[in-house]
C-alpha cells in the first residue's frame, strides 16, 4: 500500500442515550448554542461601537467561554463539559474568518453572509476533541446475532451507547454528539486515514450536470480508444415524497401550538425530511464513488448554483442536490488521488456543435435535440455539452485519440447507440 496524504473521514452511528444522558446532552447543546450566539452578539456590539478591529476573534472566544463562566448570568456554563463550548466558540470564529475571506475575495465559492444565530429547533450538536480524552469502550452484541453496540465515554455525559454498524478503523480525533430535529441521536467520529493510492485508471470523463437528467457523462479511454456515454436520471426524492410530506405538514398545522401533539407532528415532519435527505445523499455517494473509481480525471462545468436557486427552477434545483453531488465528487477525488477539473461557466457548451465547432445560438431548456447547420449532425443537447466540456478542459487530443468519428458517436442524438448506457431510474 502506498500512502499519499491524510484524508479526513467521518463515521456516524445512531446513539441511544439514557434519560439522564439525554437531559445532560440537551443542556450541553443549549450551552453550545448560547456560546455561539453570545459570540455573534459580542462581535455585533463591537462592530456597532467601531471597536471590531481592536478585539481579536480569539479574545472574543475567551470572553464568551472562560470569562463568561465567572459571571452570575452565565455561571451555569460551568455545569457542562468545557471542551464543546470551546469548540462552539471556535466554530463561530471560523465562520467570521470565512466571511472576511469571502468578502475580500480570498475565498472561492459564493459570497458568504455574516454568521447567523443558532436556533433551538434546528439540528443540535456538541463536539468533543481528543484532549477531552473521550474513550471508546469495549463493545458487545444485543442478544444472539443482534446488532453490535459500543459505548463512548464522554466527560460529564458518561458512557453513551451507540449501534456499531461498521467498525472504526483507528482512533478518532474527535467525536460530535448530534440530536436531529426528528429526535434521533447520533455520534459522529472523525478519523484521519492515510489516503490509499488509487487503482490505476486511464479514463477521463466530462459531466454535464442538469435538472432533466442529473448528469450526462461522456467517458473515454485514450489508451484503448474505448468511449461510452451515459445519462444518469434525476432521483427527485422530494418530489416522490411530496404527498406524504404535505399530509404531515397539514397535520402539524392543525395541531395547537405548543401542545404535545404538535411536538409529535413536528417530529414526524422532520423524520420525513431526513428520509428524503438520506435517500439523496446515498444515491449521490454511490454515483460519485463509481465515477471516481473509474476515472483518473473528471471535468465539471462550474454552475451558477446560487443564481439558479433563485429562479423558478429552485425547487427541482434543490431536490437534485447538484451542489452535494459536486462536493462528494471533490471529497472522494481528494481521498483517492484523482483529479477534478472545472471549466468556466461562460464556456458556450450548450450552444456550440461539438463535431464541427459551429456556434448554434442560445437554446431554451426544452430543446433536447437540434441539428447543426454546419455539419448536419443531429445533436443530443446534454451529450453535446459534455463533449464540449471535455474540449474546453484542453482534452481535444485525448478525445481525438479515440478515432475520427468519436465526436459523432458521443454527441449524436440518433444513430449509433451501442456505446450508450442508460442507468435504471431505480438506482
Ligand atoms: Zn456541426
Amino acid at each position: 500500500m502506498v500512502y499519499l496524504a491524510m484524508a479526513v473521514k467521518r463515521y456516524r452511528y445512531r446513539a441511544y442515550p439514557t434519560g439522564e444522558q439525554a437531559r445532560m446532552l440537551a443542556r450541553t447543546f443549549g450551552c453550545c448554542r448560547v456560546v455561539f450566539n453570545d459570540f455573534i452578539a459580542e462581535r455585533d456590539r463591537l462592530y456597532q461601537a467601531g471597536l471590531h478591529r481592536d478585539v481579536s476573534l480569539t479574545e472574543t472566544a475567551r470572553l464568551v467561554t472562560t470569562i463568561a463562566k465567572t459571571t452570575p448570568e452565565r455561571a451555569w456554563l460551568a455545569e457542562v463539559s468545557a471542551a464543546p463550548l470551546q469548540q462552539a466558540a471556535a466554530d463561530a470564529a471560523r465562520a467570521y474568518r470565512n466571511f472576511f475571506a469571502s468578502f475580500a475575495g480570498k475565498r472561492r465559492g459564493p459570497k458568504m453572509g455574516l454568521p447567523s444565530r443558532k436556533r433551538r429547533s434546528h439540528r443540535q450538536a456538541a463536539r468533543f476533541t481528543a484532549n477531552t480524552r473521550f474513550k471508546i469502550l469495549d463493545t458487545g452484541r444485543m442478544g444472539r446475532g443482534g446488532s453490535k453496540w459500543g459505548k463512548v465515554r464522554l466527560p460529564k455525559i458518561g458512557d453513551l451507547k451507540f449501534i456499531r454498524s461498521r467498525d472504526l478503523p483507528s482512533n478518532p480525533t474527535s467525536v460530535t454528539t448530534i440530536c436531529e430535529p426528528d429526535g434521533t441521536y447520533w455520534v459522529s467520529f472523525v478519523i484521519d486515514e492515510p489516503a490509499v493510492a488509487p487503482t490505476p485508471a486511464t479514463r477521463v470523463a466530462a459531466l454535464d450536470l442538469g435538472l432533466t437528467d442529473l448528469a450526462a457523462v461522456v467517458s473515454v479511454d485514450p489508451g484503448t480508444g474505448d468511449a461510452v456515454r451515459e445519462k444518469i436520471p434525476n432521483l427527485r426524492p422530494m418530489k416522490a415524497a411530496a404527498r406524504r410530506l404535505a399530509r404531515r405538514q397539514r397535520s402539524l398545522a392543525r395541531k395547537q401550538k405548543g401542545s404535545a401533539n404538535s411536538a409529535k407532528a413536528r417530529v414526524r415532519v422532520a423524520r420525513a425530511h431526513r428520509k428524503v435527505r438520506d435517500l439523496r445523499a446515498d444515491h449521490h455517494h454511490k454515483l460519485a464513488a463509481r465515477l471516481i473509481r473509474d476515472h483518473d480525471l473528471l471535468v465539471l462545468e462550474t454552475l451558477a448554483l446560487v443564481g439558479l436557486g433563485r429562479t423558478r427552477l429552485a425547487k427541482s434545483m434543490h431536490d437534485a442536490g447538484l451542489g452535494i453531488l459536486i462536493r462528494f465528487i471533490k471529497e472522494k477525488a481528494e481521498n483517492q488521488g484523482r483529479t477534478v477539473a472545472r471549466i468556466g461557466r461562460w464556456e458556450p457548451t450548450t450552444q456550440t456543435c461539438s463535431v464541427c465547432g459551429k456556434p448554434g445560438g442560445k437554446k431554451p431548456l426544452h430543446i433536447r435535440e437540434w441539428t447543426c447547420e454546419g455539419c448536419s449532425t443531429r445533436l443530443d443537447r446534454d451529450y453535446n455539452a459534455a463533449v464540449n466540456i471535455l474540449v474546453a478542459a484542453g482534452l481535444a487530443e485525448t478525445l481525438n485519440a479515440c478515432g475520427p468519428d468519436i465526436r459523432h458517436r458521443l454527441a449524436g442524438a440518433v444513430g449509433n447507440e451501442s456505446g450508450t448506457r442508460r442507468t435504471e431510474a431505480t438506482d
